[in-house]
This record gives C-alpha cells, structure tokens and sequence, in this order.
C-alpha cells in the first residue's frame, strides 16, 4: 500500500520538519514528553479502523473480540499501576475525562471548589469559559501571596462557605505536593466528592516517587501524555461504587467510539511504567527540576531579578518568576527559543503584567530525562536556561548557547531512523 510520502507529500514534509525540531532543540514544556516507539506503532495501528461503542464484553458492534483483549488489558494494568478499584481508559482527553467525571458526579448548577487558573489550576477546574464553569457554579481557591502555596485553612474556609458538591485538587502549574488527606477530610467535612486531578504528576505517583491521590479521592483523572509518557489521552479512575456512573457517563454520556489504537498505546504505556527503568526516568525527571530550581536562584540569577516560586519544586517542573527583572515571561519565553530550548511562559499568581506577556516561564523536565538525561546533562541545561536570563543577552551569547544546546542534543538521539521506518 502507499506510503505516507507517496500518499501526501505536503503532510509528510510537516511531520519530517516536526521530527527535526524534536530531535534538534530541547523540549522543557512540562506538559509534553516523548511517547516510546512502542506507544507509537500501536497508536499507529490498524486499530484505528475500530467501532467499539460500549465496554469489553458489552459492545454495541460485532468483531470486538480483539480489541476487547487489548482494552482489559489496559484496564488491568492501569488499575495496577495506582492500586485503584475502577478504571475507565477511554476519555479521548484530559479535558474529556475530567467533563465525564463531573457529568458522572454532578447536575448542573452544583457548585465546585477548584484551583483558581491564574494561580496554577486548568481550564476544566471552573474556568468562566470552559463547560466546567458554563454548566457549574464555581468557586476558586488560590495561593498565598508570601509564599505561593496552597493554604489548606484557606480551602476549608471557602468550603464551608460555598458547600461545593465537589472540590477538585490538581493543578497544572505548581511546584509542590498536595495534602490530598487534608483534602479529604474537607471533603467529607463539607459532604463533597474530592477529584484528584493527577494530569501533570500521574508519572511521579506511578515510579512511587509521589505521594498517591487514589487512596485519598473518589475519583482520580489523568492525561496519559505528560510525566506518564504515553499517547495524547486520559483515564479516570475511581472506587467500585462509583464505576458504573463514570463508565456511563464517559459512553454513551460523553463521547462515542472509543479511539482502541490509543487505549491500546495506553496499555503499552502503563506495562512500561510498572518497570523499574520508568522509575529511574522519574527519578531523572526530578533531580532535574531540583537542578534546575537550585541554579535559578544563584547569585547571579538573584542580582538579575530572577527567583523560583515557592523557592524549590518537589515535583518536575519550574515556576521562574520574573516579577523583579526587566526581563517578561514573553521575552524569556523567546529568548530560549532562540538557543533551541522549547518552554512557555506562564502567568505567576499575582502577576503584575498582562497575561499575554506575563511575568512567568514554566519549564518541566519529563521530556529532557525521556531522551536520557541525567544530572549531569541538567546542570549544563540549567545553566545555559540561567544565562539567557541574565542581563547582557545578545547575539553571540545566543549564538554560543545555541551551540551547547546542539551538542546536547547530538549526544542523546531521539528516534534513530531505522526505528522510525513504517512497520509492515
Ligand atoms: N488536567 C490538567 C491538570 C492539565 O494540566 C491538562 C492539560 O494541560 C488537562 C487536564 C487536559 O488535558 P488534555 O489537554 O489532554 O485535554
């Protein structure tokens, strides 16, 4: 059959351009990371040609006997993986599990209790725009003004106040651990559900590496692509009592087909994670972050206005808080375009510039570790991120710093291209 650069020229020379990009710059935004080429020739597979409404065993098309294979399989594993009662391995998205879980768990007009986006929470957690905060009432907890954590005194107060039907803790940026036990306890203090959003730290809690959310929550979503490793999709776990309502409201509540050459990439994702080599990985992705924060918050960094929120990071990622320097998240952003590293600036809670510029880079970890970095490779990161922040950035010292990126970059190779040639 015709290959895909027969077939179509045009898509193929974008994608061949992508993998280049891939391949040549450093990917630090700390939402992505690189799916194993595993992942990929199975969400690459004649599975996608698949109808297979419903749920293994209980379809609503012929020819599923496979596919249901696959979909127990990744059921089983994911269940394992988290020590969780239920899971549902269909959402199409991160957005779409949490839309199932709140369908599964609320009317509309129930109130929720979520992380406020501006100071680190996603758009599904009650964003004015968003359906989450189109068919609930939202109410937002934020984080302190001295030291940009979360006040779990705080978070009761306005349960107590608002009587939310369910408190969402999770975020999307921010640097430290939850206190899901607190969580609970306001949770059935106030007669709430409490949904753990684990997107950006489900990875950390598979390697053991964080602490869990699932013996602490009802339910438990998460993206699959990010600290996890996996393809682009979610999953949401929960208890036994609550799995009958999640699965229907994810089919037929939310969506149709599920897409079975993702779920079974999911599967292969989730075998790898239980092996000891994605833990070590883990184990990278943080002691990378912890290098990076340190370097962020040297002399040199201080002098220029350049600090680290809340000081540290226990997890894979970075709050830079640009409020003291000349320097804007916009123009931080571009500058580590310029030597090839990839991140995306990000409003810091408080942030006295537009959101458009801001006053924040985030910079995460997962993907830099994927393709083998250790401590070593990450100071030299770190200083080169250090250095283009610093005053005195021109073109030679672009230049320069583009250079060391580019010898990183040739010593880990991403996706041999042997590897890369279509599976027949
Ligand atoms: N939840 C959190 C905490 C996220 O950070 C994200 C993605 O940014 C999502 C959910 C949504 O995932 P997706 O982009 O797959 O819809």
């Amino acid at each position: 059959s015709e290959q895909l650069h027969a077939a179509d020229p045009e898509v193929s020379a974008a994608i061949g351009a992508e993998l280049a990009r891939q391949r040549g710059t450093l990917e630090m935004i700390a939402s992505e990371n690189f799916a194993p080429l595993a992942v990929m020739q199975a969400q690459g597979s004649v599975l996608t040609n698949k109808y297979a409404e419903g749920y293994p065993g209980r379809r609503y098309y012929g020819g599923c006997e496979h596919v249901d294979v696959i979909e127990r399989l990744a059921i089983d594993r994911v269940k394992g993986l988290f020590g969780a009662e239920a899971a549902n391995v269909q959402p199409h998205s991160g957005a779409q599990a949490n839309a199932a879980a709140m369908a599964a768990l609320l009317e509309p007009g129930d109130t929720i209790l979520g992380l406020d986006l501006a100071h680190g929470g996603h758009l599904t957690h009650g964003m004015r725009i968003n359906f989450s905060g189109r068919l609930y009432t939202v109410a937002a907890y934020q984080v302190r003004e001295d030291d940009h954590r979360i006040d779990m005194e705080r978070v009761r107060d306005l349960a107590r106040e608002h009587r939310p039907k369910l408190i969402v803790a999770g975020w999307s940026a921010y640097p430290r651990q939850l206190d899901f036990a607190a969580f609970r306890a306001i949770a059935d203090e106030v007669g709430a559900y409490l949904m753990v959003d684990m997107a950006h730290f489900a990875g950390l809690v598979a390697a053991g590496l964080h602490p869990s959310p699932v013996p602490h929550s009802h339910v438990v979503t998460t993206t699959t692509h990010k600290t996890l490793g996996g393809p682009r999709g979610g999953v949401i776990l929960s208890t036994q009592e609550l799995a009958k309502k999640i699965n229907s409201a994810v089919f037929p509540g939310q969506q149709g087909g599920p897409l079975e050459h993702v779920i079974a990439a999911k599967a292969v994702a989730f075998g790898m994670a239980a092996r000891p080599e994605f833990a070590e990985r883990q184990r990278r992705t943080l002691e990378g972050a912890s290098i990076l924060a340190a370097r962020l918050l040297a002399e040199d960094s201080r002098d220029a206005g350049v600090s680290v929120l809340t000081g540290g990071t226990d997890v894979h990622l970075v709050l830079v808080d640009l409020r003291h320097s000349e320097l804007d998240g916009q123009q931080a952003e571009d500058r580590l375009h310029q030597v090839g590293i990839t991140v995306n600036r990000n409003a810091v809670p408080f942030d006295p510039r537009p959101p458009m510029v801001s006053s924040g880079v985030r910079i995460g970890t997962p993907a830099l570790a994927a393709r083998g970095f250790g401590a070593e490779e990450f100071h030299e990161v770190a200083d080169i991120i250090a250095t283009a922040f610093l005053p005195g950035f021109d073109d030679q010292v672009s230049a320069a710093l583009r250079k060391r990126v580019q010898v990183l970059a040739d010593r880990f190779p991403l996706y041999p291209a042997q590897e890369l040639q279509p599976a027949q």
